[in-house]
């Protein structure tokens, strides 16, 4: 019997290992400027050729290498930043893992030289797909630098796969910023081609986060500062009124790593609401400090999510503080342009506990079963009605493409629902015979313990929202061919944005092509009233533009999108049944306390504050 297994040479295994942490030349010049960073830099500079394909080039003031580290910093799992296990779990650096300059020098072509304080010469050396090619000693002053050329040059489907240079260079200048914010004590500089893209000298944060977004937003930033045991919180929200369409101006950092998290990210939101516009998001700058003990940053290769052991209580103090500086500064609910209401809610109503996000995607589930969970009002004729008038939403049958949804999933497990001990329970409604309709927008309806608001409109959308997005994750939306295409011009970017995400917006039901600048759109989601085709595609543009996000990210606030016009259509209340059914169906909705859009959708005053306003 012969044998089949052997091992991978070792420049193989670090080209495979490289795929991970190196992705494109916006990760070089991260893990490069992390590097620099940890080696204690107060001047980094960094130059980049054609989007990093051509070069890309750090320069940093830092301790420098000895002539021995200068070789060992290139081998797999080299690195001076950790020794034993134990430091594993109280980080102070950046890197951590001893892989990057490994992944680097596997597939590219690097030139590095450095010099420590005291040596009286520098070294330089030349490495090439993992193989050393000259090491010498060199004239060079403290700190090290690194020159990257030919990216990717031995890995072909990467080089290939790269994004025009525009969009390379977007996501390099990404990387750049988020660095910015987050070391407003260290001089940074970014060039491209030669043109100076940002020279950002050592600052205090206002001044810094000025000085990367421009003199208006000065203006603009409301600080924030909460001191806690746990969490040290610091830095800025956006006022309100300058809340944007995408989310390019929300950042999070924890000990100064800028992280993803869409959990933290409902406590602002919650904290916003009512006085940002639908469909808009604020903007923040939020620094927390947290005993690194307390964190876990090993949880993914890129090191953009961040486990928190507190994060039930970093989330309160997130709403808390926010809404306290909002106040602080006079941006209270009474510039509420958004407000349908006829009547106030109590303000201490709003000051609701915090909420955890509690995984909620049920494949399986049919809001139409009539083995209805709630086992009352099933297969009424009235919520028959209503159900048909959602399927006729039109939501095709093709066949099911789960396996690109993976990233859904994920992004649904970190949706904020609201935690099931304050969702209110279908029970409270059982005995209710009442049911009132103010101002043809909200339900009110006794209860058990007092009293039950509903508003409607948020109730439908969240209905329809819910079967979309259930059918979603195995089907693709229907879609139907317009008998005249529809012309838009669209810019450059909004152009790459398109092409990039062509099976994602096949999936939503939308097929068009760009020529000379001009989208033609063959077909549409059936769903979208002619009328609003338009909007419709400006809103996906907007969301496409946010760089980072996920697929799924995108169809959540497509198919919200789309909930929210439908329930703008179908509110209809006019009979006791029909009212009826729209309770029912809510009901079966996994979270029927907040919309799509994260607005409240139901309320309730208790009996015991009904009394007290006969105090
Ligand atoms: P890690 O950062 O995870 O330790 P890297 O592969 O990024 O792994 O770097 C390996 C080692 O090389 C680092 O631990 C550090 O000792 C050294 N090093 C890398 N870049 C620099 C730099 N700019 N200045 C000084 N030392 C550096
Ligand atoms: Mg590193």
């Amino acid at each position: 019997m012969s044998d089949f297994i052997q091992l991978l040479p070792d420049n193989i295994a670090n080209q495979i290992a490289a795929g991970e942490v190196i992705q494109r030349p916006a990760s070089v010049v991260k893990e490069l400027m992390e590097n620099a960073i940890d080696a204690g830099a107060t001047k980094i500079d960094i130059n980049i050729k054609d989007a990093g394909k051509t070069l890309i080039q750090v320069v940093d003031n830092g301790n420098g290498m000895s002539e021995s580290d200068a070789v060992l910093c290139f081998q797999r799992h080299a690195t001076s930043k950790i020794r034993t296990a134990d430091d594993l779990f109280a980080l102070t650096t950046k890197g951590f893992r001893g892989e990057a300059l490994a992944s680097v020098a596997a597939i590219a072509h690097v030139e590095m030289r450095t010099k420590t304080e005291d040596a009286d010469t520098g070294r330089s050396i030349v490495i090439e797909g993992s193989n050393i090619k000259s090491n010498e000693d060199t004239v060079c002053p403290k700190g090290t630098s690194f020159e990257i050329k030919n990216l990717f040059y031995n890995v072909p489907a990467r080089r290939n796969f790269l994004k025009k240079d525009s969009t390379e260079f977007k996501h390099i200048q990404d990387e750049f910023e988020r660095i910015a914010f987050s070391h407003a004590n260290i001089h940074l500089t970014l060039k491209h081609n030669g043109t100076e893209i940002h020279n950002l000298p050592a600052a205090v944060l206002r001044k810094r986060i000025v000085n990367i977004l421009g003199p208006n937003f000065n203006d603009r930033l409301v600080p924030i500062e909460e001191s806690t045991e746990i969490v040290q919180l610091k830095g800025f929200v956006l006022k309100p009124e300058f809340a944007k369409k995408s989310r390019g101006e929300q950042f999070f950092f924890v000990n100064d790593r800028y992280f993803r998290s869409p959990y933290f990210n409902h406590a602002i939101t919650k904290a916003f609401e009512g006085l940002v516009q639908h469909g808009k998001f604020p903007g923040y700058f939020l620094y927390l400090d947290v005993d690194p003990q307390k964190i876990d940053v090993n949880v993914h290769p890129t090191k953009t999510e961040i486990k928190f052991e507190e994060e039930k209580f970093i989330y309160s103090i997130l709403l808390s503080g926010i809404r306290l500086a909002l106040g602080k500064y006079n941006i209270s609910p009474s510039l509420d342009f958004e407000r349908e209401t006829s009547f106030d809610i109590p303000h201490s109503m709003h000051s609701q506990p915090a909420t955890e996000p509690s995984i909620k995607v049920n494949e399986n589930y049919n809001p139409f079963s009539t083995s209805s969970r709630t086992g009352s009002g099933g297969g009424s004729k009235a919520k028959d009605n209503f159900s048909k008038a959602i399927m006729d939403q039109g939501f095709g049958s093709k066949e099911a493409n789960s396996e690109d949804w993976a990233n859904f999933y994920k992004i649904e497990d970190e949706s904020p629902v609201e935690e099931e001990k304050t969702a209110i329970p279908f029970e409270e409604f059982k005995d209710s015979e009442t049911t009132f309709i103010v101002k043809g927008s909200y339900i009110i309806s006794s209860s058990k313990s007092g009293l039950i608001l509903i508003h409607a409109r948020r109730a439908i959308e969240q209905i329809v929202y819910s079967v979309m997005i259930n059918r979603f994750i195995s089907n693709p939306i229907e879609s139907q061919s317009l008998l005249f295409p529809i012309e838009k011009e669209v810019s450059k970017s909004e152009e790459s944005c398109w092409l990039e995400n062509q099976s994602l917006l096949q999936q939503l039901g939308f097929n068009g092509e760009i020529k000379d600048g001009i989208l033609q759109v063959a077909a549409v989601p059936s769903v979208l009233q002619e009328e609003a085709i338009s909007k419709a595609i400006d809103e996906l543009f907007a969301t496409l533009a946010y760089q980072d996000i996920e697929k799924g990210e995108i169809a959540h606030a497509f198919i919200a999108s789309i909930a929210r016009s439908a329930a703008m259509k179908n509110l209809n209340l006019s009979t006791n049944e029909s009212i009826q059914g729209l309770i029912d169906q809510l009901f079966q909705c996994e979270n029927h306390t907040y919309s799509p859009r994260n607005k409240k959708i139901i309320e309730t005053i208790s009996l015991d504050e009904i009394a007290q306003k006969f105090n």
